[in-house]
């Protein structure tokens, strides 16, 4: 299995699980030809597409991928807003199963946003339990035995504070999202001996510092730790040779 980032960010979110013969899409922040070319056109290993929320950069291009028939799972707040695609989707709610004919198991779960947000649980025998989680100031849930963590780390206290940024200004721009030492927190808590990969999604342009949270986050789990930078690809296979 491999996870393949096309985009993380206010410029928009989209990765993608793939292995031989199947795929799955989270997040539809990016043209649905970015995801063909991706896959090399092999569309029909594409499993199904999950929303976190309904804030563009994660869902904008949704129609698109509904409208080329695939599985697409998106919050309610959305599909009532897109009435057009209410044809195709399903809605997610909190620790549904979501009914895909494939090898991975999708467990959504509600998080804390300032619009409908889930993060979600998933599973697939070749690369075992996989968490992803972005667009929450925290996540108040604990996860037993995860073996890759793709979780938000969008902004650094330290660095707002040395810019001079004032209170009521970090206040709008950050709400619902989560600082590096949170992200920190949940991750020594979610450490485990079976944790072989951790990934940082959606760093603010300005406001975070790749090099300093991959040292932060390595500080407190045993594993290779990245940042979800558009291009990345990483083996997730539980066994890689
Ligand atoms: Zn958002």
């Amino acid at each position: 299995m491999v996870l393949k980032v096309l985009g993380s960010g206010s410029s928009g979110n989209c990765y993608i699980l793939e292995n031989a013969n199947e795929a799955l899409i989270i997040e539809a922040g990016v043209p649905f030809k970015e995801v063909k070319i991706a896959l090399d056109f092999n569309i029909s290993k594409i499993a199904g597409v999950v929303t976190s929320h309904s804030h563009g950069d994660h869902s904008k291009y949704i129609k698109e991928f509904a409208k080329a028939g695939m599985n697409v799972f998106i919050p309610s707040d959305l599909l009532e807003t897109s009435a057009e695609i209410g044809n195709f989707a399903g809605t997610l709610t909190h620790q549904m199963r979501i009914p895909l004919r494939s090898n991975f198991t999708i467990i959504p779960f509600e998080v804390v946003h300032d619009v409908e947000c889930y993060g979600f649980l998933i599973s697939h025998p070749d690369m075992g339990r996989l968490l992803f989680c972005t667009d929450t100031s925290y996540i108040a849930y604990r996860f037993k035995n995860l073996n890759h963590i793709l979780a938000e780390a969008n902004y650094s206290n330290r660095i707002m504070e040395a810019a001079g940024q004032d209170y009521v200004k970090r206040n709008h721009v950050l709400s619902g999202h989560m600082e590096i030492g949170t992200a920190c927190e949940f991750l020594k808590v979610n450490n485990n001996t079976g944790l072989r990969n951790v990934v940082l999604l959606h760093l603010s342009a300005n406001n975070a510092d790749p090099e300093q949270f991959i040292s932060d986050v390595e500080n407190v789990v045993n594993c290779p730790v990245y940042v979800a930078n558009k291009g990345l690809e990483i083996n997730l296979d539980l066994c890689p040779f």
